[in-house]
């Protein structure tokens, strides 16, 4: 793109340079020519001046060959120039001794004798005793008169007259090829075209040469313009405006390519993600499978467990031996077994996608149960989990076993991200569960003060790990399960440090209306430690997730 418009700009510019130099020469040549013109038609004017003072002096007035000789020079001379209308020789007072054309009656064409600006004329050409131009008279058509004392003794203090037309003169002495490369035109001292008086004003453009025609203090000037200029411009701006649109079209271009180009690199990286993540539910596909059968063979044991637990109560019973320890370690022994084999069934409805078993069942009950599970490893870690609800109770239709397991690996994790910060800074560590209702939906919220999260669009992704001993199925698991109950769930940063991740599930209609009061659950490390209730070992849980 740059390379492209530093281009673009050394042509403009050199086209520019270009152009200036072609105008430069092309007036240069407009003024020349001018000049040349200008020369062609005073040599003209000149040599009939010269013509015709030689003529007048060889003219005898009483001679009639002589008066015969003289008025066929004249006519021979009008003959051969339209542009003069009249040829005559004035006595000192103004009247006509010979001349053409003749006439009884002065032709209206011609001006009188006695016309001020010929008489102006003839007056100069008598001071200065060479010829003067009359200043342009309108009559009909521009006129210009040409007085010339006449040396003739016979004619002491007379003149010879020639009226021209200005607009034939110049007509025919203009040459044609110089009619087609400029435009002309003749101008008085106020601006006002006198020639040509045909086909209407002249146009000049704005490149324009000035030249003074005539006697001097005429008034008179010629004015050019160069015609093929004009042409040149409009090419000129023509391909000026081609390059300018080329130089666009190729930008818009340039740009539609990068555009595609990005596209084509997004797309072909969506395809290798999707091949990341076809490889990753292959994976997770196999890994379902073996859980499902590990969970079915566990079930089994499981099941022996609790049976033998049960036969060794009664075996007690029988024999009549009272050790209340021993039967109620048998008693707690043969109720966990029975959660630990609830919960492989679930889960196994859940890998095998069987609609699993939803019921009503209390949001912070639930909450307060999956607490209980981690309660121990806070307590290890001098980390209080604090529960605050501003409802006391809330009853949603779930498969409370996998709820639980997700609230369990969202606050594994937590615990986890809290473990390796720096907690010298903090008062004491908290561990954070909101639960908030909106119109039909009830958010909970798992809040940490850990290191937060490096990644967040790859959180949800399975075997997404930044952990050594990470397998990255936790957060993929808990998206399905909170995705089966029609729910939503998701994760931030906090602009205080740490993360928050939420989840949203829809409130079952059947659901007790929520009363208004605030209730909040604390459950801090002191009261964990008076908790009768024993959780689960941490590994049999890690287990569970998968
Ligand atoms: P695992 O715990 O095996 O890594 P998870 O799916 O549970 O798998 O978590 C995936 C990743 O998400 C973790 O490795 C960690 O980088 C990140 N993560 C999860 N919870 C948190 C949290 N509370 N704070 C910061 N990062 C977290």
């Amino acid at each position: 793109m740059l390379f492209l418009t530093i281009g673009l700009f050394a042509s403009s510019t050199l086209g520019w340079l270009w152009y200036a130099e072609k105008r430069n020469t092309a007036d240069r040549r407009s003024s020349l020519d001018l000049l040349w013109m200008e020369q062609l038609i005073t040599n003209e004017l000149g040599t009939h001046q010269v013509m015709l003072q030689n003529w007048a002096l060889d003219y005898e007035v009483e001679s009639q060959k002589s008066h015969d000789e003289f008025l066929r020079r004249i006519d021979d001379l009008i003959k051969n120039d339209r542009a003069i209308l009249a040829i005559e020789i004035v006595d000192r007072s103004q009247q006509r001794v010979i001349g053409l054309p003749e006439y009884q009656q002065r032709p209206a064409k011609l001006p009188p004798l006695n016309d001020p600006l010929v008489v102006d004329a003839i007056e100069r050409s008598r001071a200065l005793e060479d010829g003067a131009y009359s200043h342009v008279i309108e009559q009909f058509a521009p006129l210009w008169v040409l007085a010339l004392p006449t040396t003739n003794e016979q004619i002491r203090g007379g003149s010879i007259l020639v009226t021209y037309d200005l607009d034939k003169l110049l007509t025919e002495a203009v040459p044609w090829w110089f009619v087609q490369r400029y435009d002309l035109s003749l101008v008085d001292k106020n601006d006002k075209q006198l020639w040509p008086n045909e086909g209407g004003l002249i146009m000049h453009g704005k490149k324009m040469s000035r030249l003074d025609f005539g006697p001097v203090n005429s008034g008179l000037s010629l004015k050019t313009s160069v015609r093929e200029a004009q042409d040149f411009d409009h090419l000129l701006y023509a391909l000026a405006t081609a390059v300018i649109l080329f130089g666009l079209l190729i930008m818009w271009l340039l740009r539609l390519l990068r555009q595609w180009l990005k596209e084509r690199h997004a797309a072909k990286k969506a395809l290798r993600e999707r091949d990341e993540l076809i490889q990753h539910t292959a994976k997770l596909s196999s890994l379902a499978e073996f859980a499902s059968g590990m969970a079915h063979e566990l079930n089994q044991p499981l099941a022996a467990i609790a049976n033998y637990a049960a036969a060794a109560e009664s075996l007690l019973e029988r024999e009549q031996l009272t050790s209340p320890k021993i039967r109620e370690a048998l008693e707690k022994m043969g109720e966990e077994s029975r959660r630990a084999g609830k919960i492989m069934r679930s889960m196994r409805n859940f890998i095998q996608k069987n609609a699993s078993l939803h019921e009503p069942y209390s949001l912070p009950k639930l909450i307060n149960e999956s607490i209980e599970l981690i309660a121990g490893r806070a307590r290890q870690q001098h980390i209080a989990i604090q529960f605050n609800s501003d409802m006391e109770d809330l009853v949603i239709e779930c498969d409370s076993i996998m709820l639980k397991q997700v609230l369990f690996n969202l606050m594994r994790n937590a615990l986890e991200a809290m473990e390796t910060v720096d907690r010298s800074q903090i008062e004491s560590a908290i561990l954070n569960i909101d639960l908030v209702q909106s119109d039909n939906y009830v958010t909970v919220s798992v809040v940490d003060q850990g290191h937060g999260i490096s990644e967040l669009p790859k959180l949800f992704q399975a075997f997404y790990t930044t952990k050594s001993e990470g397998m990255g199925l936790g957060l993929a698991i808990c998206r399905t399960v909170i995705e089966n109950h029609g729910g939503k769930i998701w994760a931030e940063n906090l602009a205080i440090g740490g993360a928050a991740f939420r989840f949203r599930l829809p409130l079952s209609p059947l659901a007790p209306i929520p009363k208004a009061s605030v209730s909040t659950s604390r459950i801090s490390e002191n009261e964990r430690e008076n908790e009768s209730q024993v959780p689960l070992p941490d590994g049999m849980h890690d287990r569970l997730q998968v």
